[in-house]
């Protein structure tokens, strides 16, 4: 078996599904993972925040809008105003579903999953009925009863032991060895829908990957592979034929786009090589991610934006550090947040954390259990591994810079946005 995942920018439209089919070509014995197709994911995060603040026009004006996204797609790949079923009755599942909640503020992240959900459901419904009517026979594989999650919402852990048996059962009941499912999505204990963190399609695709002995996963990207740097921001970046599942990991947790940070270890224990390749082109050879590739030589990158910094202080000057570090962490990890960076001194612990909805909420608490709080907001955090001399000046230096820490390889750099 081998897995396939396509993200949401390469089935944006009707060219990137006739691509994956291309891509596909005559492989079988393949299993496809799909992300929600272009920015729908976004869009249903409006439609959940719509439920959120009773404001039923958001909700329907993003429900329409996707409506006719989805139609325009389907339109365009049967030539023809077709209206399919079963993407109908995701639309319609979707409506009864907000009109007949009740939004309680105790289940928002619940409400949100089973919400968000519908985009990977519609974009692997469409795929799967496209693949079919181009004579490539498949089956759809609902992951939201292969994928056992722990209960908990919006980042949710697969459970691998109780997951393997529905999923292999779900591939042995056959399609003709073509299957297609859900990134991002599984079902918790409960039977209520689950999602694994934004992007987490990655996830799902490795998890698969696991579960089903696969030989190889490849993800399909927009790019010709991993780069050293973001070549938006760094213009002189260069490609990277190798990696080793150590410098990925460490690459994707300092927040390098090329593959989500859950992504490796289910991939690593068993051993199965990560290709990141083209869409574009299927002959180009990408990157291979594997455990025996030597570490890389060129300086890496990675900018990791929208960053807040939070520096705590216990109100009776004992020392942080000594006392409080354990309550400080569980707290945080109640509001899901997690330290990118951590610094301290006797009396200040500092930390780089993702900006999210959480954190005026997790200060209020901190403020609550003692702690003085700081917030700076618009910081980024940059890390380079393998820095040289003219980058430490480059981007080490310089009043911007808030916190600096540096090993013998690698520096991270705390800085104000510009
Ligand atoms: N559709 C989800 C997201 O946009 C998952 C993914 O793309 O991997 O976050
Ligand atoms: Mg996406």
């Amino acid at each position: 078996m081998k897995v396939y995942k396509f993200g949401g920018a390469s089935v944006r439209n009707a060219d990137g599904v006739r691509n994956l089919h291309r891509l596909i070509g005559d492989e079988r014995n393949l299993f496809v993972i799909v992300s929600a197709m272009g920015k729908t994911t976004n869009a249903l995060e409006r439609v959940f925040e719509g439920l959120q603040k009773s404001d039923r026009a958001l909700v329907a004006e993003e429900i329409a809008a996707l409506r006719a996204y989805h139609a325009g797609i389907v339109d365009d790949l049967w030539h023809a105003p077709v209206r399919l079923e079963c993407v109908e009755a995701l639309f319609a599942e979707l409506e009864r579903y907000v009109a007949g909640t009740v939004y309680r503020p105790e289940e928002a992240e619940a409400h949100y999953d089973t919400i968000v959900a519908y985009g990977e459901l519609l974009s692997t419904t469409i795929i799967s009925e496209y693949l079919a009517h181009a004579g490539s026979a498949n089956r759809w594989i609902d992951m939201r009863r292969c994928f056992r999650t722990e209960q908990r919402h919006k980042d949710a852990a697969v459970d691998i032991e109780a997951s393997a048996p529905l999923l292999r059962a779900a591939v042995a009941e056959g399609g003709e060895g073509l299957f297609v499912g859900q990134g991002f999505i599984g079902g918790a204990p409960d039977g209520t829908t689950t999602t694994l963190g934004r992007e987490g399609s990655d996830y799902s695709a490795a998890v698969v990957a696991h579960i089903l002995d696969a030989e190889s996963m490849s993800v399909w990207k927009d790019v010709d592979g991993v780069l050293n740097a973001d070549p938006k921001i760094f213009p002189d970046a260069v490609q990277i034929a190798e990696l080793n599942y150590l410098d990925t990991i460490e690459l994707a947790y300092s927040g390098a786009q090329i593959i989500h940070p859950k992504t490796i270890k289910p991939l690593q224990n068993k051993n199965i090589p990560l290709y990141v390749r083209p869409f574009g082109d299927k002959r180009k050879p990408g990157t291979v991610i594997r455990g025996m590739s030597a570490p890389v030589e060129v300086p890496i990158l990675i900018l990791k934006k929208s960053q807040v910094l939070l520096t705590i202080r216990s109100r009776d000057f004992s020392f942080v550090l000594e006392e409080k570090f354990a309550s400080i962490f569980s707290l945080l990890e109640r509001f899901r947040i997690k330290a990118n960076l951590i610094h301290n001194s006797a009396v200040n612990l500092s930390l780089c954390v993702d900006e999210s909805w959480h954190i005026d909420e997790a200060i209020r608490a901190l403020r609550e259990a003692g702690f003085d709080v700081m917030k700076a907001e618009r910081m980024e955090l940059l890390t380079i591994r393998g820095y040289t001399d003219e980058l430490w000046h480059r981007y080490a230096c310089g009043p911007q810079v808030f916190i600096r820490q540096a090993t013998q390889s690698t520096v991270r750099i705390v800085r104000k946005r510009e």
